[in-house]
């Protein structure tokens, strides 16, 4: 296996363009890889689940990092780690739903080198990032050998680590539009131990009118071989007060597209009801938010 930085193998050590990377890879082909923050990768490689002949590492390319705003949007480098979206005074007071995953993700040392853009194009269905895009409508854009591309994140996981990425790809930053100053969010997780991936995970953000939901999107993690957003649930909200009798229904509904595995994190009935246990504790607490 050989790691190659973008820099020298274009002969300017210690730069890093994203256009050499995206060529790197596309000669490459199925001999090559993008390495991001490598705390999926390295761990798939070390088990011989993945075995890629040239890692192209994705560190150093400016153009891959930073948060910023564009109009109502914000945008995210895809080399962004988890550890600065933390620290991130825009999504903190923007998007906090990113921060308070953000939170749950590994432990720090995970966190400190662990990307963005490795945790969403990853396509694992223990990411905890996929299920939160996908809540909030997130974009992703992609550059490849046939140009750029913008993907849905409700479109992109079409199976557990496959995903719309081609060969050569890069995702190179997600867009995610705010929702309205005031709105409800919450990401409940249930996880063995700290540093665990989840046993199952509920994303919800949801805004208020006159007392009852306008908005609700709801996100699941773990709890299938994708992510899951789980629109009919969100649905059956919509109006409500988010009363015990709505709520249940919504989470019966949430419950039902889940299709999880039997492993060591419990057998797949448990799975599914621990969705919905987390679905509700997030309602409940993106409503007391959304109320102030
Ligand atoms: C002990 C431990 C606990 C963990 N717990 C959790 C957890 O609770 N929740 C959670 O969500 N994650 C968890 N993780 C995973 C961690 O968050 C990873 O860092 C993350 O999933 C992948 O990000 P990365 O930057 O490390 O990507 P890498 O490992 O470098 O890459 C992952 C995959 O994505 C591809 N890739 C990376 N970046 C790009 C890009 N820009 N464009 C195209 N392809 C790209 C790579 O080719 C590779 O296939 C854990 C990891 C460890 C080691």
């Amino acid at each position: 296996m050989r790691l190659l930085f973008v820099g020298d193998v274009v002969g300017q050590p210690g730069v890093a363009f994203l256009k050499e990377a995206v060529g790197l890879l596309a000669q490459l082909g199925d001999d090559g890889r993008a390495l991001a923050g490598g705390h999926s990768l390295i761990p798939m490689m070390k088990l011989r689940l993945a075995t890629p002949a040239n890692l192209v590492d994705l560190a150093g390319i400016a153009e891959l990092k930073g948060i910023r705003s564009d109009g109502n949007d914000i945008i995210i480098g895809a080399m962004t780690t988890q550890h600065e979206l933390i620290g991130s005074e825009l999504l903190k007071s923007r998007l906090p739903i990113l921060r308070e995953t953000s939170l749950q993700v590994a432990d720090p040392q995970v966190r400190y080198l662990g990307t963005l853009g490795g945790n969403v194009a990853n396509g694992d269905p223990g990411n905890d990032m996929p299920a939160v895009m996908m809540c909030l409508g997130a974009i992703y854009h992609v550059i490849g050998k046939t140009g750029e591309r913008r993907i849905e994140a409700r479109e992109f996981y079409q199976g557990a680590y496959f995903t719309s990425l081609e060969t050569g790809d890069v995702l190179t930053a997600v867009r995610i539009a705010v929702p309205p100053a005031g709105h409800g969010y919450a990401y409940e997780k249930l996880k063995r131990k700290i540093g665990d991936y989840a046993t199952a995970a509920a994303a919800v953000v949801l805004t208020l009118s006159g007392g009852r939901v306008a908005t609700c999107s709801i996100g699941l993690t773990n709890v299938a071989e994708t992510p899951l957003w789980a629109e009919e649930a969100a649905k059956i909200l919509v109006g409500s007060t988010l009363d015990a009798a709505t709520v249940k229904r919504a989470v019966a509904a949430a419950e039902a597209i889940t299709a999880p595995a039997s492993d060591a994190r419990g057998p797949a009935q448990y799975r599914t009801k621990m969705a919905g246990v987390m679905l509700t504790r997030a309602l409940s607490s993106a409503l007391s938010r959304a109320r102030g």
